[in-house]
């Protein structure tokens, strides 16, 4: 079954594929189709930030991967939650708002990821927020992303942070400033007493524009592919498959672990690895917004394991 195109399709609702949808969508005229493979994030243990300690455990909302023995680890597998819900990890994650090093970002660009300088991705950061510090060298104020203290101070805490500038470790009052080594106290996703997910933040402002469509408990199993190009996804959504076509463009934001792991889905029409250069990079960075634009692609039926060449450039512009 095959159902009428769309121009953008984005993969995966979470922290990167809310805001890149709702962008597109508020820029442009164009039909973006946001598909996501969990539900609605209304859960009071979502929205409740204390909520946190019952979402990483296994769950509706979560994926909840887990590793292969580590030999590193005497054999134990290690839990993997990922969310699988509106907002994706942002739903379920622990809210501290501190950005990547620059030092991360300006490697990446110089890897040949142009773009991608802590320098060009500053403006995006503070656009999107709106920061209780106000407009600044490092802050926004009146986006979308509600950034506030940490509305608890223990005691406790603060005895930990002297003891820390004790021992050497300098203060550091804002994480996301100049500096990022130091001691103090981070600031939070949470507005109100409530968890800021990128649902709430970005997509259920946008979602009062027509153009913009959310297919929910749908899990894309495929990319097409037409002479090289990516053209639409193969989804399962209530039991039955789809094909849905994009005229412009499919965008992965679906995850690095669930992203590497569709791909190589045994008897999928499509396996293939992700180049070292490119999966490095987001694996270890956290909050970043994981997003690629596919291109083009090359692919095989051979095991995962042999490196399929794939063109990737950023859809950092769509950010803008
Ligand atoms: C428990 C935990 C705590 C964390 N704490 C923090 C923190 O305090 N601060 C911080 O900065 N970072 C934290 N992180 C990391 C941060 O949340 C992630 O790096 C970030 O959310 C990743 O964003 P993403 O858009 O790449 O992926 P995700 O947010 O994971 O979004 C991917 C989405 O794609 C969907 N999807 C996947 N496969 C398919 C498919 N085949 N079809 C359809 N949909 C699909 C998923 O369901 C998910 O909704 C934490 C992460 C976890 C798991």
């Amino acid at each position: 079954m095959s159902t009428p195109g769309h121009d953008y399709i984005v993969v995966g609702a979470g922290s990167s594929g809310c805001v890149v949808a709702s962008r597109l969508a508020q820029k442009t005229d164009a039909r973006v189709l946001l598909i996501e493979a969990g539900g609605g994030a209304g859960s009071p243990m979502i929205n409740m930030p204390m909520g946190f300690a019952a979402m990483i455990g296994a769950g509706a909302h979560n994926w909840s991967y887990r590793s292969d023995a580590e030999p590193a680890l005497d054999q134990r597998g290690v839990a993997l939650p990922r969310g699988r819900v509106l907002g994706g990890c942002s739903s379920i994650n622990g809210m501290v708002y501190i950005r990547g090093q620059r030092q991360d970002f300006d490697g990446w660009a110089a890897q040949g990821n142009a773009g991608w300088d802590h320098a060009s991705v500053l403006p995006l950061f503070k656009k999107s927020e709106d920061n209780w510090r106000g407009a600044g060298a490092f802050h926004g104020a009146g986006g979308e992303l509600h950034i506030r203290p940490v509305g608890t101070r223990l005691a406790i805490a603060d005895r930990f942070i002297e003891a820390a500038q004790q021992q050497g470790i300098p203060a550091n009052a804002d994480f996301n400033a100049d500096v990022q080594d130091g001691v103090g106290y981070f600031d939070a996703n949470i507005a109100h007493g409530v968890r800021q997910h990128t649902a709430r933040a970005f997509l259920r402002p946008a979602l009062r524009r027509p153009n913009l469509q959310v297919m929910k408990h749908a899990v894309v199993r495929r990319v097409l592919l037409r002479n090289g190009r990516a053209v639409g996804v193969q989804v399962l959504h209530d039991g039955q498959v789809i094909d849905i076509g994009a005229s412009t463009e499919v965008i992965l934001c679906a995850g690095p672990t669930v992203r590497r792991r569709y791909w190589s889905v045994p008897g999928s029409a499509i396996r293939c690895c992700w180049r070292g250069w490119v999966s490095r990079p987001c694996m270890r960075y956290r909050q970043s917004a994981n997003i690629f634009r596919i291109t083009s692609i090359r692919w095989s039926r051979s095991k995962p394991a042999t490196a399929v060449p794939i063109t990737i450039s950023s859809a950092r512009a769509e950010l803008h």
